[in-house]
């Protein structure tokens, strides 16, 4: 058989949200396309009427836009392989449905939900299966003429896969090795409804993955129970050949391992488990998401590039396409991981780190100027230059830094207490003095003044440093006194100790 191209898919259901746990799976095929030379197709399976949710496709498109994982082709970016949304697929299914009726692959059944409720109450662990279907009302039990009479008749049916007993399925997987399953346990999954026309899931799954010619299906852990089936839906429909290879993820666990990563244990432990914030029908925020906490998209990537995988070397920090070539799917691991959030918080202040501080102001200004501040955008770079190496994310500045652009108001309690000493105004009103006579007010001339000020008269350095601290900040926080000085500059520094003396005595 010759090579074909790698072509893989990420094939959200628009139910609502896509789980963070989604974003990875996504960026785990956009990876393997990416070192494969192959294609990433977008596939809408908006099959399930009763739980699609109108703005999840946007919001999805949206999501991956803000990440920087691009797609080949699939819904809004194009591509001959379409409509790559099943709903628009209707016909295509229909045709494969009666190609596996025809062939006996697959088999009508009329059983109503009260006969199947009924049958479960009868029978324990009751499944629809090769050993229970010869008592059901299927085209397997029920003469052809009767089965057509009720058909045309408008009653509402399903078809379900014929699967035989005493076979083993074999799963190829990438990251779990060759999964044997025995046919005897699997049930006659419904594959069609009568009553919206339309295939479920897996069937148009397979169809679509065959049509479109996908050639790895790499997918959460919660699939792999249907993999068995998929596998046989192949074979019937005689599509051995292009069978795809499987990669089953490994699934997103709680911080503390216990179990699976849900939306209450963000919303327990104060982390966002979506990309974006997702708002109900009124408008209110109901989810937050990375992108609005403020992290940036290259950290969310780097930190869930890492939940399930690793390069097996020292490194942590890696753009996305200093990923493609490293990720190795076979070494994904089988156990679910753990999903330490600090990390991600970790990841987006080592991301500030790489960052210039012009990058990091030019996020920050509009909040700045959101508070009426008028200085120039060099004089934001600079705080961002003394500033921005302490900080996680960009929103954490401002009540960090707002007293380089707004004099304090009050001064905190505690500080006063333990740094507002007896002498500490007259020190002050000293220093103002000291201060006043410096003509070059940079930070180097002022530091050497001030400390031969200081030394001269036999101060505490300490001493003089916290109280003209609290005069200027208002608070026992910030960079160096000479920085804060310096940026402030000479007439604004001296109005500020006044202010401070005045109220403080
Ligand atoms: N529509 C399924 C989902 O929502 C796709 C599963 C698969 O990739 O086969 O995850």
């Amino acid at each position: 058989m010759a090579e074909r191209k790698v072509r893989v898919r990420f094939a959200p259901s628009p139910t609502g949200p896509l789980h963070i746990g989604g974003v990875r799976t996504a960026l785990y095929n956009y990876l393997f396309a990416r070192q494969h030379g192959g294609d990433l197709v977008f596939r809408i399976e908006d099959t399930d009427t009763t739980r699609f949710v109108p703005q999840a496709e946007a919001y999805i498109i949206e999501a991956f836009n803000w990440l920087g994982i691009k797609f080949d082709e699939g819904v809004s970016f194009g591509g001959n392989h379409g409509p790559y949304r099943q709903s628009e697929r209707r016909d295509i299914y229909k045709k494969y449905v009666k190609q596996l009726l025809d062939n006996g692959k697959a088999y009508i059944a009329f059983d109503t939900p009260e006969e199947l409720a009924k049958k479960r109450e009868e029978i324990e662990n009751f499944q629809y299966d090769n050993k229970t279907r010869t008592m059901m009302r299927n085209s397997l039990t029920m003469p052809q003429d009767e089965v057509e009479k009720l058909i045309a008749d408008g009653q509402q049916y399903v078809v379900r896969i014929k699967i035989d007993a005493g076979e083993e399925v074999l799963v190829d997987d990438m990251i779990r090795g060759e999964v044997r399953v025995k046919s005897d346990i699997l049930d006659d999954k419904v594959l069609y409804k009568s009553a919206d026309e339309l295939p479920t899931y897996h069937l148009a799954n397979i169809v679509d993955d065959h049509l479109m010619e996908i050639t790895h299906v790499i997918r959460g852990e919660e699939w792999l129970p249907s993999a068995p089936l998929h596998v046989l839906l192949y074979k019937a429909f005689g599509w051995e050949d292009t069978m795809p290879r499987f990669a089953h993820l490994p699934l997103l666990l709680k911080p503390d391992g216990k179990g699976k990563l849900s939306k209450r244990d963000g919303d327990r432990l104060g982390f966002p488990v979506f990309p974006l914030d997702w708002k109900d029908e009124q408008g209110n925020v109901t989810s937050t998401g990375y992108r609005e906490q403020g992290y940036f998209p290259e950290a969310v990537i780097n930190f869930l590039a890492l939940l399930g995988w690793n390069p097996g070397t020292e490194q942590e920090l890696f753009t996305l396409d200093e990923l493609v070539p490293l990720f190795d799917i076979s070494k994904c691991s089988k156990a679910g991981a753990k999903f330490a959030y600090e990390k991600g918080i970790w990841f987006n202040h080592e991301y500030v780190l790489k960052k210039s501080a012009e990058e990091i102001a030019r996020l920050w200004e509009p909040e700045v100027r959101a508070h009426g501040v008028n200085d120039s955008f060099d004089r934001i770079v600079k705080v961002c230059e003394m500033m921005k190496d302490r900080i996680s994310f960009v929103k954490e500045l401002w009540p960090l830094c707002s007293f380089f652009f707004e004099a304090p108001t009050a001064y905190d309690e505690k500080t006063v207490k333990k740094r507002w000493k007896e002498d500490s105004a007259q020190v002050m009103t000293e220093l103002i003095g000291v201060l006043e006579g410096i003509d070059d007010f940079s930070l180097e001339n002022q530091e050497q003044i001030v400390h031969a000020w200081v030394e001269q008269k036999e101060y505490k350095l300490g001493n003089v440093m916290n109280a003209w601290r609290l005069t200027l900040v208002g608070e026992g926080k910030g960079p160096g006194m000479f920085d804060i000085s310096a940026f402030l500059g000479k007439d604004e520094t001296i109005a500020r100790m006044k202010r401070a003396i005045e109220v403080l005595g």
